[in-house]
Formats: C-alpha cells, sequence, structure tokens
C-alpha cells in the first residue's frame, strides 16, 4: 500500500500554549493532547509520544503494551518534578500492518475513516458526557455542547494503569484516516469534517484546511490533525517525519508555602469562576476542601455537578468551624471548594486554615 500523510498543529486563537504533539514516524503515527499547568500539558503529551516512538521501533512490543509504558513514563516524569504534578495526556495512536492499521486509543482525541464518502469515527470518547450519553442520561446532541464535555474519564497520567482501547482495522486503497484532537471536533462538526476531507484530495492541503476551520469557527483550543491517505503501491509519501513538540522546559523548583497556596487559591478562584468550562480535570485524582455540615471537609473529586450527578465524595469531616473559617480572607472560598492537585496538598490547605484560625483566636479583638 502506498501512504501520503499530512499533519497540521496549531495553537488556537485563545490558548497560549500548544500541548498538543503529533508524531509521524513510520510504521507509526499518533496525536496527544496534554493537560495541566505549568507547561504540563506539552511535557505530558511529548513524553508520552517520545516513547511509544522509542518503543516503536521495537517489533515485540505492541502499541497497547507502548501505550500503557508512556501511562507509566508521564506518571514517572510526573513525580520526579512537583511542577508537573497532575499532567496528564490523551493519546490516539495506529501502526501500519499489512494491508491495515492496528489502532490505540486512549482520551477523548478521535480517529475517523473516510470511505466510499462516509466519515466513520473509530474511537469512543473516554468523557464523562459520553458515558452519560451511553447511560441514556444525557442526548448525543445535549453532549456536544455540554459545558462539562471535556471531562476526561481515562487518560495517560492519572494512574498507575491504564485500559487502553484497541482497533484493527483492514485497509482499501481509496480509505483516508483523519487522527485529530478535540480542538478539531469541538470547534467543527462533523459534517463540515466530511465536507473538508471530500473536497481536499492532497493531505496536508487538508490538515491545514481543517485547523483553519477549527481557528474559524472560534479556535478555542489547540488544534493537531494528521491524514493518511492509502493508495496502490507502494511507500510513503508526507508529513515531515518526527515530532511536533516545544522544547523542554526547565525543571520548576519547590515554591514555597506562601507561594504554593496563593497559587492553590487562584486555581480555586479560576476554576470556580469559569464555571469549570474548557477547564480539564480528572476526577479520581482531584482533591479539594470544603465545608460538611458547618465544619471544614476533605473531599475527593471537584466541588461541581453534572447534571443531577455529585462529582465529589466526602473524605473527612475536621473540627474547625467553616463559619469562622470564611471570615478569614484568605478562605472567603471555602464554601465553593479549594482545589488541590493531591491529597497531601488538601491537607496542607487543612492545616494552614486551622494555623490561621489558632492566629486569629490570639489576634486582640478590634
Ligand atoms: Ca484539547
Amino acid at each position: 500500500m502506498k501512504i501520503r500523510v499530512g499533519a497540521a498543529t496549531d495553537t488556537g486563537r485563545v490558548r497560549e500554549h500548544n500541548e498538543d504533539s503529533y508524531l509521524a514516524a513510520a510504521p507509526l503515527f499518533a496525536v496527544a493532547d496534554g493537560m495541566g499547568g505549568h507547561q504540563g500539558g506539552e511535557v505530558a503529551s511529548r513524553v508520552a509520544l517520545e516513547t511509544i516512538d522509542q518503543l516503536g521501533a521495537d517489533d515485540e512490543v505492541a502499541l497497547p503494551q507502548a501505550v500503557r509504558e508512556a501511562n507509566r513514563a508521564v506518571l514517572d516524569r510526573a513525580a520526579r518534578d512537583r511542577g508537573l504534578a497532575g499532567m496528564g495526556t490523551t493519546l490516539t495512536a495506529l501502526v501500519l500492518k499489512d494491508n491495515g492499521i492496528d489502532l490505540a486509543h486512549v482520551g477523548d482525541s478521535r480517529a475517523y475513516l473516510l470511505r466510499d464518502g462516509e466519515l466513520q469515527q473509530l474511537t469512543e470518547d473516554h468523557t464523562l458526557v459520553h458515558r452519560m450519553v451511553l447511560e441514556g442520561k444525557l442526548s448525543e446532541d445535549e453532549a456536544k455542547i455540554h459545558p462539562h464535555r471535556s471531562i476526561l474519564t481515562r487518560a495517560l497520567g492519572v494512574e498507575s494503569s491504564v485500559e487502553v482501547d484497541g482497533v484493527a482495522l483492514q485497509v482499501r486503497p481509496g480509505d483516508r484516516v483523519l487522527l485529530c484532537s478535540d480542538g478539531l471536533t469541538s470547534m467543527v462538526p462533523d459534517p463540515e469534517i466530511l465536507e473538508i476531507l471530500a473536497s481536499e484530495s492532497d493531505p496536508q492541503k487538508a490538515s491545514e484546511e481543517l485547523v483553519r476551520a477549527a481557528n474559524e469557527a472560534g479556535g478555542q483550543d489547540n488544534v493537531t490533525v494528521m491524514i493518511l491517505d492509502f493508495d496502490e503501491g507502494e511507500g510513503i509519501e508526507g508529513a515531515a517525519p518526527g515530532l511536533s513538540a516545544a522544547p523542554e522546559p526547565a525543571p520548576q523548583p519547590r515554591r514555597p508555602r506562601w507561594a504554593r497556596l496563593t497559587l492553590w487559591l487562584l486555581v480555586a478562584i479560576a476554576v470556580v469562576g469559569a464555571g469549570l468550562v474548557g477547564t480539564r480535570l480528572y476526577l479520581d485524582r482531584q482533591w479539594f476542601v470544603g465545608v460538611h455540615e458547618e465544619r471544614v471537609a476533605l473531599y475527593r473529586g471537584i466541588p461541581t455537578q453534572v447534571a443531577s450527578i455529585e462529582l465529589f465524595t466526602l473524605v473527612e469531616e475536621t473540627e474547625l468551624p467553616a463559619d469562622e473559617a470564611t471570615r478569614l480572607a484568605p478562605w472567603t472560598e471555602l464554601r465553593d471548594g479549594i482545589t488541590a492537585g493531591s491529597e497531601s496538598e488538601a491537607r496542607e490547605i487543612i492545616d494552614q486554615i486551622a494555623l490561621d484560625l489558632r492566629a486569629e483566636e490570639r489576634s486582640p479583638p478590634g
């Protein structure tokens, strides 16, 4: 089979950094959509792709196994650098086989097949809204516009093990396969993606056209597109091989305590204030400090609800009175939940609230 490849990636019109990466390293092709503050997203997507790139050269390693290794690599990298804690990435990868492709997929990036003028989604989104659609709690149309549609149920870098979806597909001459991040699919509806794929035969130009369409629709997210065209013949053409990624940022030193507390507060205020729109969070890995029965309490999850589902569980209630804590300047947002990157960070916030309450008791009235 002869294969022509096109690829394009863009920061979009709203974000400051491009946290997406793609890999063109025949027979391996992939897109990854990273997330996490302080360059974490960029690092996560790049580390994931570097890992599968290295393992992809080894015929003995199957693609799903390489993706599980990439998960471990992202976790290891985050463990070595606290500034990167909480980072994660999607990964949608394919490897060329004789007359076919094997796909491996985690997250909400997507693979599509264009065949005989019809566009078929090959991957399933690992998102909360998709799960709710499967459970009959949301319609497809409601899911497309849901404010929490980007909350993932699966990603690399979250847990020590990850479930990887695999799809094997026989390809025919004339087939076109699209890999893309959600920056395309959240901005451009499938019929328009189909129209562009069907009207532009050059895979590089079609990739650029799709990126342009996402930006014209608002470009609210990083957008990455790869296209593989299958034809009669032999060989591979197009798409500069390699990894699209930003250079490695220097590891960040641990911030002083006050700076971290301020940061958490800013994150908490931003997250609550933005109503979580466009924010990607991992439920099982999120912690926050809130209020339970008028006491300061530790929660796992995020301080919000989707439809009628609470995205948090109470872990521990303290003796600290919530009413007095919220009177102190740093903790006025307590009732909305103050988010933390880990359980220990959440407990440090509680310790700080306890210290502040004690200091307040000691200070003279007025
Ligand atoms: Ca994205």
